[in-house]
């Protein structure tokens, strides 16, 4: 283990993000530069426990040698330690910027838990810094050929393991980018696009081929030994209003993707200056709206959320080591903090009704209160509606499922939560059909998408070699 005494000598530091009015002069990354003796001093902390919670289902879905790199990395093996985390992690410069990190609140020191996401971090960008990572061509080619529709989290992650496995993978991409939500949802101060373009070029070295700008085509592929589609999770849940047509009412996604190609096409985005925004949605997409519009120099912005405000600490019923369902500041939450005094979320709270112009453009928003039913439903507060100044509305309230069209191009159906039918698969492209992250699983995380690629490669493979004992 680390250092025996280590986790009653230090407390649990995280790398701080730049200061907010700082960081708001720009999209650059949220977090300052991490330093080896503060890691090592992090590392430290971590017992090694007989029971590590950390890699089980509840702490880590890669579930990742966790106490093992920590403890290299505590006794300075820095590229042993990587080595070691790259055993079960296959992009940690993605997971160590954005992944909310299970793993640490199911951490035996609980609140107090190892900060594994900074160390992660740390040790990845260590390895590009010296060049440690470079580029890994199999050894041998299988000669056979597997095409992912997709190439979000879990795209990548499947590409990169069959490549390692030794079939010939190309990634087929829609956008004129690759990345998925990596490049096209999750902002660049969280994630940098340079960082996601960095594993991409790494990916091209290693011979896995990216067709960007192109839609999955079922005739196309029936060429390929096996097809895994990625295509995730896409259909925004919209709300059910009038004037949802009208200029200003946006959905979460659309905006962040334009903020980023604007700022790819070195332009700064501006879509939000001078207005009031309202964001539709208290969660995580919902502060990246919140961010952006800071940025863009908005007038105001108004985080709206339906549900009850989550408590402070731990219910019963919400146990550790599973994940904490508490209140949360993230960082576009403690911007707004800083430019308007106040936290930008009302609870129990929706909209009613668009306000617009004669020209259809939106100019203020009805909103009102909502209150829990004894039947646990959330409905209005008679008298309690508010109008408010709004020309920009941004939709964040989460998504319905894979999207119709790819579903009816390849002749698949959906369940009742949006997500690919089981069994489905089996019946189409003669059995060579996979799938893998948030369309076959459901909105989720990063990390689980990671993890679901790598777990659909590795049944690709075993389809490949005849239901073989895996080599992997
Ligand atoms: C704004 C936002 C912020 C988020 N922030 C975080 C975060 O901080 N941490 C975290 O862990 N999770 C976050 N998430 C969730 C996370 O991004 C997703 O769970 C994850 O990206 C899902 O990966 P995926 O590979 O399944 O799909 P996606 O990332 O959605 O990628 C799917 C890809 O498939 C392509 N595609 C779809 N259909 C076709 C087709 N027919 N032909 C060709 N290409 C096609 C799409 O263009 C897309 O590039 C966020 C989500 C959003 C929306
Ligand atoms: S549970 Fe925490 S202290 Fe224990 S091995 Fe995992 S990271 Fe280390």
């Amino acid at each position: 283990m680390g250092k025996a005494t280590g986790f009653l000598e230090y407390a649990r530091k995280e790398n701080p993000y730049r200061e907010a009015k700082e960081r708001l002069a720009d999209y650059g990354e949220l977090h300052t530069a991490q330093l080896a003796e503060e890691r090592a001093c992090q590392a430290s902390r971590c017992m090694n426990c007989g029971v590590p919670f950390c890699q089980s289902s509840f702490g880590c879905p890669l579930h990742n040698l966790i106490p093992e790199w920590n403890d290299l990395l505590w006794r300075g093996l820095e590229q042993e330690a990587l080595a070691r985390l790259l055993q079960t992690a296959p992009f940690p410069e993605f997971t160590g910027r954005v992944c909310p990190a299970l793993c640490e609140k199911a951490c035996n020191l609980a609140d107090d838990g190892v900060t594994n996401r900074d160390n992660e971090l740390y040790l990845i960008e260590k390895g590009f810094e010296q060049g440690w990572i470079r580029p890994r061509r199999p050894a041998e080619q299988t000669g056979k050929k597997v095409a992912v529709v997709g190439s979000g989290p879990s795209g990548l992650a499947a590409a990169d393991l069959l490549n390692r496995l030794g079939h010939q993978v190309t990634v087929i991409e829609r956008a004129d980018r690759p990345g998925g939500l990596l490049t096209y949802g999750i902002p660049n101060m969280k994630l940098p696009k340079t960082v996601v373009e960095r594993r991409i070029r790494l990916m091209e070295a290693e011979g896995v081929s990216f067709r960007l700008n192109t839609e999955a085509d079922p005739e196309a592929l029936a060429d390929y030994d096996a097809v895994i589609l990625c295509g995730g999770s896409r259909k925004p849940r919209s709300l059910n209003l009038e004037h949802m047509d009208a200029e200003g009412v946006r959905f979460a996604v659309d905006f962040l993707t334009e903020t980023t190609k604007q700022l790819l096409a070195g332009e700064a985005g501006a879509g939000a200056k001078g207005k009031h925004v309202l964001v539709i949605g208290g969660g995580d997409t919902g502060n990246d709206c919140v961010g952006t519009v800071l940025r863009q120099g908005c007038a105001s912005v108004t985080q709206l959320e339906m549900m009850p405000a989550p408590p402070e600490s731990r219910l019963p019923g919400n146990p550790w080591p599973e994940w904490p369902r508490t209140l949360r500041t993230d960082y576009g939450q403690l911007e707004a903090q800083a430019v308007q005094g106040q936290d930008p979320r009302i609870y129990e709270t929706t909209v009613k009704e668009i306000l617009t112009d004669d020209e259809n453009r939106m100019t203020g928003a009805v909103t009102v209160r909502l209150h829990r039913t004894p039947e646990g439903k959330m409905e209005p507060v008679p008298g309690s509606e508010q109008t408010l100044p709004c020309e920009l509305m941004l939709i964040a309230a989460g998504f319905v499922g894979c999207e119709e069209k790819t579903l009816q191009r390849f002749g698949l159906s959906a369940d009742g939560r949006g997500r690919l039918m089981p069994g489905d698969l089996s019946h189409h492209l003669d059995g060579k059909l996979f799938s893998a992250g948030d369309m076959r699983g459901g909105q989720s995380l990063v990390v689980r998408a990671l993890a679901d690629g790598r777990a659909a490669a590795e049944e690709v493979h075993r389809f490949l070699q005849g239901n073989s004992p895996k080599t992997l």
